[in-house]
């Protein structure tokens, strides 16, 4: 054998043959010796530590891995060269190989984790020893997401439990799913309904409520699920959505068109429409709608049609009405032998033409159902024929919006639009409409064509309640001449700006008696002595004839325009059917309740606008005659 150069020093010298096999290593491998004394062999390498390794992913362990090195006879061996590998989990060995110390330990200097939970091994070795294998766990990181994994962007039938609740997994920011925190589930579109809503992650991070039952709405429904990590105080959530599909078709409803008033042989303004739903009212699309004419009820245009996939709806081409004076529609369905849907519109001859033409935006159909609605209604009390009026002017005379006129109106043309006057609101003043007349015609020195104005702050909420139609209808009696041209070349306003200002029409007061079979001994027709120069003198007096259509206070429920309104414009010029006025009790005006605006109704308050009015005559010369601008 060979004797040792120098000491302390450890040194390498190569190894016989036979000594190699019986050592069982190759001939590579090394001998050490130590100083003064026989050769080492090492033949065991110990961990230092036997600690469980545990950390999470990408984390350095605590315990750095390192090993103890002995010879054949137990002593320690310094300066063996020892390599560290990452075997398993993809992280990182601060030192590749390191020399065992003078306590025959090498380190591996620490030891970094992979981005993968679970089990990752690192390998110390050298040469001539078995290796020794670290095991360590790596747990996940941070919550930093919550992943959907499962059951969302699904299309399901409305009213039904998902068949698999959705999955969300909550993972770190490598991906790894983490056990043990809790999630919690809630609906948050849709009327859908949810049991076991608070879970918690299993051993993948998985999480899933006990169950989802969609609710009734179709369309889009959402869940939220938010995942807590209570030890690093983060959170992470996920939206799942689905969509849920109505379900089958059951009925029929209107939806657009129904108790509109129309002329014989014409078309009605709004071609009626129905949606087709199902039990839930969620529209159903694809089928298939007939809309059939009931007797002398006139005939359609494209009368079969195919509702809408997006929100059920089948509306008529067109409906021109016939000779009934009550004409029906039906709209029915093969697909639906129980379902039917009959429309109604009153058809009348009346002589007077009355037109409106909207300016700027289009309104919507219910908007301008009213404004058709409201045309009839007045038809129905004027039906003579009334005037030829040549009318040649630039635009924005009366208004800033009205438009160049050049044409012979016949009879009456009202240029409306909605837009904002004050904004939104019920308070007293308030205004929701205003309107007049702008040019009347010279020799009946009634209204040609005159301007109603909305505030599109206030007209929504009068869709809403359902009062649209008496509004419109309340304007176009402004328009007309009720209580603003009254005292236009005529004198039947008396009193007005005092205490008791009344009308004095012959017609008007014929009604008025025939309907006061009560106790107003006062002047009739009494007129708003209330009120600021848009409401008084304008209207008939609300304290005595309350409901009434043309008093300043819009009701709830019933508005009726009595034979006093009729009688009134018989008395100005106008032919009219006073049979055709709505039933009015002056009695059950007289004593209704106490009007409150609040509750009640609506203030009409200054809605006659004090318009320029103009006049033209034969030539179509037009003069000035009136107004405030
Ligand atoms: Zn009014």
């Amino acid at each position: 054998m060979f004797s040792l150069s120098r000491c302390p020093l450890t040194s390498r010298v190569p190894l016989t043959r036979s000594y190699a096999r019986r050592l069982g290593t190759s001939l590579a491998a090394v001998l050490l010796v130590a100083c003064g004394d026989d050769p080492q062999i090492p033949t065991a390498a110990a961990p230092v530590s036997t600690e469980l390794l545990t950390a999470r992913v990408g984390a350095v362990l605590q315990n750095v891995p390192t090993v103890r090195i002995t010879d054949q006879r137990g002593r320690i061996i310094k300066g063996l060269l020892f390599r560290w590998r990452v075997a398993s989990g993809g992280g990182r060995v601060v030192n590749d190989t390191a020399r065992t110390d003078g306590s025959g330990v090498a380190t591996s200097g620490g030891w970094f984790l992979g981005t993968a939970a679970g089990t990752q091994t690192l390998q110390a070795s050298a040469d001539g020893i078995s290796p020794v294998t670290y095991t360590a766990q790596a747990t996940p990181g941070p919550l930093t997401s919550l992943v959907v994994r499962s059951g969302t962007n699904v299309s399901v039938p409305v009213a039904t439990p998902l068949s698999a609740p959705p999955v969300v997994r909550a993972e770190d920011q490598f991906g790894n799913g983490i056990p043990d925190l809790p999630v919690t589930f809630a609906v948050v579109q849709g009327n859908g309904s949810l049991t076991g809503a608070a879970q918690v992650t299993n051993a993948d991070g998985i999480a899933r409520p006990g169950s989802w039952t969609i609710g009734t709405m179709a369309g889009v429904q959402r869940l939220n699920a938010t995942a807590i990590d209570a030890a690093v105080g983060s959170s992470a959530s996920a939206t799942i959505s689905i969509t849920a599909q109505p379900g089958p078709a059951v009925s029929l409803v209107k939806l657009v068109g129904d108790n509109q008033r129309g002329s014989f042989n014409a078309a009605v303004g709004i071609p009626p429409g129905v949606r087709v739903v199902d039990q839930y009212g969620n529209g159903v699309g694809g089928v298939v709608v007939t809309f059939t004419p009931g007797a002398n009820s006139g005939v359609v245009q494209s009368g079969t049609v195919s509702s809408d996939p997006a929100n059920g709806s089948a509306v008529v081409g067109a409906w021109t009405l016939g000779s009934a004076d009550t004409q029906t529609l039906v709209a029915t369905a093969a697909a639906l032998p129980n379902a039917s849907a009959t429309f109604t519109a009153n058809a009348s001859a009346s002589q007077f033409d009355l037109e409106v033409r909207f300016i700027g935006a289009t309104p919507s159909p219910a908007i301008r159902q009213a404004f058709q609605s409201a045309i009839a209604k007045w038809r129905t009390i004027i039906v003579g024929d009334l005037h030829r009026t040549s009318t040649v002017h630039q635009a924005g005379l009366c208004e800033s919006w009205v438009p160049a006129i050049n044409e012979i109106i016949n009879d009456v043309i009202i240029f409306a639009r909605v837009d904002s006057i004050d904004g939104a609101g019920g308070a007293d003043g308030n205004i929701l409409g205003q309107a007049g007349p702008c040019f009347v015609n010279v020799n009946t020195r009634l209204t040609s064509y005159g301007i109603m104005e909305f505030d599109s702050a206030d007209v929504s909420g009068l869709v809403a309640d359902g009062s649209i139609t008496d509004v419109v209808i309340h304007e176009m009696g402004h328009v007309l001449g009720i209580g603003t041209l009254w005292n236009f070349q005529r004198g039947f306003l008396v009193g007005s700006g005092g205490t008791d200002p009344y009308f004095i029409g012959a017609g008007a007061r014929t009604q008025f008696a025939a309907l006061n079979t009560q106790t107003y001994t006062g002047n009739p027709v009494p007129v708003e002595n209330t009120g600021g120069p848009g409401t008084r003198d304008g209207h008939w007096r609300e304290s005595i004839l309350r409901t009434e259509l043309m008093t300043g206070f819009l009701n709830r429920g019933s508005n009726p325009l009595s034979r006093i309104s009729a009688g009134s414009l018989a008395d100005m010029g106008y032919v009219v059917n006073i049979a055709a006025a709505d039933g009015f009790s002056f009695r059950a005006a007289l004593y209704s309740f106490p009007f409150n605006v609040g509750t009640n109704g609506r203030a009409m308050h200054n809605d006659i606008r004090p318009l320029p009015q103009y006049r033209t005559d034969a030539p179509g010369r037009m003069r000035r005659v009136g107004g405030s601008q």
